[in-house]
This record gives structure tokens, sequence and C-alpha cells, in this order.
């Protein structure tokens, strides 16, 4: 009789293609579960015959061979086999190098559906590794992570993330609270005999620490979601003043509309570049002017709105046109109804005015602010420009190693509600709030914190983690 370790360890056989569908030089399929060995032998002709079966060989081998259906020959490939526990599901699993072509893959798919295996769902494979205990959850997701990074520093925090920084850091953060928990516990069992075994100051200062500790980790996904996420950057200014220009010359390709007519960027168009390692998030916005027509009123409250979330923003204005006072205005405005975001002041146009540099100058000294002088079109000034948006959200670099960064928002809301279950407790124990109530706190603060690593398993949120994983990882 199996037991139910065992059987945990061995879910139904699954196969998906593990690569990118698409004509390359090789390409992967995989299966991982219970009898996926024996699936393998059936379709498998090794080209050593003498060298036995796929089930009877060691984990970690490869082998070289056809596959075949029936007297059909689909592809000459390796198989690499894996045995339970020491893959990345922990089950069984074997993977198939083939030639790399769409109807390839298909066909080895196919033929491995056809002999007993599942189509595997979105991220299944990563899914087993989390339920069969390989990753905890917060691994799982910085695979995902990794795999979809698109600048290096998104990359190295996937990275330090999947190496378990930040898994060890809430093991440890667990651990205390049970600790408590526990003692706090053991006294409701005592109840009736009026101890307490840990004082109450000795518990203030136990959740003090705690409460620094979960509080650190808040503050660093303001850092972290920039790495992640990337730097938003809102590209705000009057029509015309070249923010699509801009836009396209940062990106290197045309992917927002250029136009002569003054509020024709209708909506805000939203793309990422990546500069020294860091990625900005770049939103053109539709010109902040009163327009009269319905769809710009809609692009208009989007874009304000999109200037709200921004961690920077670029005011551009066409520096031959200025009309120096409303230029200062708007500068103003923005740096009053957003102080705590960064405000990069950009005088576009340069080659259309002789005396452009002075009159940069002159709005400098109006707003206080620096103001960086460029040609979009011309592409003049570009590398100051980048240059000094990476000064701007300076620090990054120096968080590009650190292991314990929280950059993702479900995390991040997880902390945030165990902060607020350890402030409760606090306000309990100072009130000296009976310790069935301070109980029932840390008991939340602790499943807050065991979500994000899944300790506490919610389907729901595994549902929309894995889900979005591509089918064969
Ligand atoms: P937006 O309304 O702010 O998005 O402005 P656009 O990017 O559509 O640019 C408006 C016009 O200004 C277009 O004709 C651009 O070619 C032109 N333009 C943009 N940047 C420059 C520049 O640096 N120099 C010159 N001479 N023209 C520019």
């Amino acid at each position: 009789m199996t037991s139910s370790l065992e059987q945990s360890l061995q879910g139904e056989p699954v196969a998906a293609i593990a690569t990118p569908v698409g004509v390359g030089a090789l390409a992967i399929v995989r299966m991982t579960g219970d009898g996926v060995l024996g699936i393998a032998d059936r379709v498998f002709k090794k080209a050593r015959s003498a060298e036995g079966s796929l089930a009877d060989s060691s984990g970690y081998t490869a082998h070289f061979g056809r596959l075949c259906d029936g007297e059909r020959m689909v592809d000459e490939v390796i198989v690499l086999v894996f045995r339970s526990p020491d893959s990345f599901t922990t089950e069984d699993m074997v993977e198939i190098t083939c030639h790399g072509g769409p109807e390839v893959t298909k066909q080895v798919l196919k033929l491995l559906l056809d002999n007993g295996c599942r189509m595997a769902e979105p991220g299944e494979f990563t899914r087993r590794a989390f339920l069969n205990g390989r990753i905890d959850l917060l691994q799982a997701e910085a695979i995902g992570e990794m795999i979809h990074a698109r600048s290096e520093s998104a990359y190295r925090t996937a990275v330090n993330q999947m190496k378990g920084g930040l898994s060890e850091k809430l093991g440890m953060l667990r651990e205390q609270l049970l600790h408590s928990c526990a003692l706090l516990e053991l006294e409701l069992d005592f109840s009736e005999e009026d101890v307490e075994f840990q004082s109450r100051d000795e518990l203030t200062e136990q959740l003090e620490r705690l409460q620094e500790e979960v509080g650190s980790l808040v503050e660093s996904y303001q850092h972290g979601r920039l790495l992640s996420e990337g730097v938003a950057t809102a590209i705000v200014g009057k029509p015309n003043a070249g923010k699509s220009t801009l836009l396209n010359t940062l990106l290197e390709e045309e992917r927002a509309i250029v136009s002569h007519m003054p509020g024709t960027t209708r909506d805000y168009i939203e793309e990422c570049f990546v500069h020294d390692k860091t990625m900005f998030r770049l939103t053109d916005t539709a010109g902040l002017r009163q327009a009269e027509e319905e769809i710009e009123h809609e692009g208009i409250r989007r874009s304000y709105e999109k200037i709200a979330e921004a961690d920077l923003i670029i005011y551009l204005m066409d520096i031959g046109a200025s009309d120096y006072e409303e230029e200062t205005e708007a500068i103003n405005e923005l740096r009053e109804k957003h102080p705590g975001i960064q405000l990069l002041v950009i005088a576009n146009k340069i080659d259309t005015a002789e005396d452009s540099i002075r009159r940069a100058e002159v709005v400098g000294e109006k707003t206080g602010c620096k103001v960086l002088g460029i040609s979009a079109l011309k592409e003049e000034g570009l590398e100051a420009l980048k240059a000094e948006m990476n000064t701007m959200v300076e620090g990054l670099d120096k968080l590009h190693d650190a292991s314990v960064l929280v950059t993702s928002m479900r995390h991040y809301e997880a902390l945030r509600n165990a902060a607020d279950a350890l402030q409760n407790a606090r306000e309990l124990v100072d009130a000296q709030a009976e310790t069935e109530l301070i109980a029932f706190e840390l008991r939340s603060a602790l499943d807050y914190v065991g979500e994000i690593t899944g300790k506490v398993v919610n389907e729901e949120v595994l549902n929309v983690i894995f889900g979005q994983f591509c089918i064969g990882k």
C-alpha cells in the first residue's frame, strides 16, 4: 500500500511543451507524474537497445533514440530521466529534447497525450513543485517573475527571491510569532490559575521588534516595486511639445502616433524601456489642455490619473514656442499637486531656437527646477536625459543585490495586514485586554505572514498565481 506521502508525490501524468512555440534548433516537451517513465518507454526506442527500459534507468540520465508512433518515427530525441523525489516537481519526470519546430513539438506532445498523459494546466509543473514542498509559494512566484523579467534589476531581484532570502526572513518572523502565540495560548489553557508565561513587558518588547521587522519589509516595497514593475514615468506637457516624439525616440521604435495636430494622442500609451539595468514604464499623456471632444476629456482624465500614480514626471515644453508664464504655472502646479513625485523639466526642440539655452535658463529661474535641453527629433541631449532619469531614481542600484526586498503587491498587502494585526495586538496589551483578544490578533498576523510563503494555502490565490504561468512551466 502506498503511503499518503507517496500518493501526494505522484500525481496524474501530465505533459506540455516547455519551450516557446516557433522554429528553433531544439525544443523541450516534458512530462511529470505517476507512470511517466512507462509512458516514455511505450513511445521511445533507444538507439542502444541493450541499455534496458527507461523505467529501470537511474535518475539524471540521458538517453538517445527515436520517438515512434507504432512504426512511424516522430523524431530523433534525447530523453532525460528524473526519478522521484529528485526532480523539480518531486514526481517522476521525463524531459524530451526534440527538434524545435511547431509541428514537431505538436506531434511529440500528441504522442504523449495519446499514450496516457493529460495536457498540463498553466503553471501545473510549478504548482506541483509547491504542493509537494519542493519550493514555497514565494519561490514559485519568483520563477514566474524571473521568466518575465525585462530588466537586469527585475531579473536579479527574482533570482534573489528564488534563492530564498525573503522566505528565510518570513520563516524567522513566523517562528517568533508562533512562540508568542504559543505562550499566550498556554495562558488560556491555564486561565483559571492566572499565570503569565511571558510578562506583558516582554510581550510588548517582542511585538515592537516584530513591528519593526514587518515595517521595514513593508517599506522595502517602495523600491521593490520599482525594480519589478519599472519606474512609472509620465511624460506630460502641452500639445505639440514633442511628447510622442520623445517617447518614440526613447523606445527606438514607432509606437505612439506622432502628429502635428494638437490633442491627437487621444489616450495614454504605455511602453517600457531599460536604461542601465533600470526599467522605465513610460506613459505619454494626452495634451493637458481643455479639450472639447468627449474622447479627449476621457484621455485627459486618465492622464491625470497616470500622473498621480507616477514615480517620475517628465515635464516637456517646446522651448521655441514657450509661453514662460503658462509653462511656469503648469510646472509649479504639478509640483504642488504631487509633492512626493520626482519632477524633471525638459526644454525640447533646442534645435529650433538660437537662444534656447537662455530660454531654458529663464524657466529654470522661474520655477527653481533644473531644466535639461534636448531635441527629441534630432536626438540631441538624450543620453544626458537618460542619465538624469537614472539619477532621479538613484539608490535602486544599491538595492540590486539586496536579498530581502518585497517586490510583489500580494506580499506587500499581506505584510500590511500583518502590521495592522501587530499594531492591534500592541494596543490590546497596552489596554490590558484579555489574553484571548491578543492571541487572536497574533494568530491573524501569523496567518498573513503564512499566506505569503504558502504555509496558509488559499486555493483562489493559488489559482491566480499559477494561472499566470505558461503551460509547461
Ligand atoms: P505631442 O503633442 O507633445 O505628443 O507632440 P509630438 O511628438 O506629436 O510633436 C509635435 C511636432 O513637433 C511634430 O511635428 C514633431 O515632429 C515636432 N517635434 C518634436 N520634437 C521636436 C524637436 O526636438 N525638434 C523639432 N524641430 N521638432 C520637434
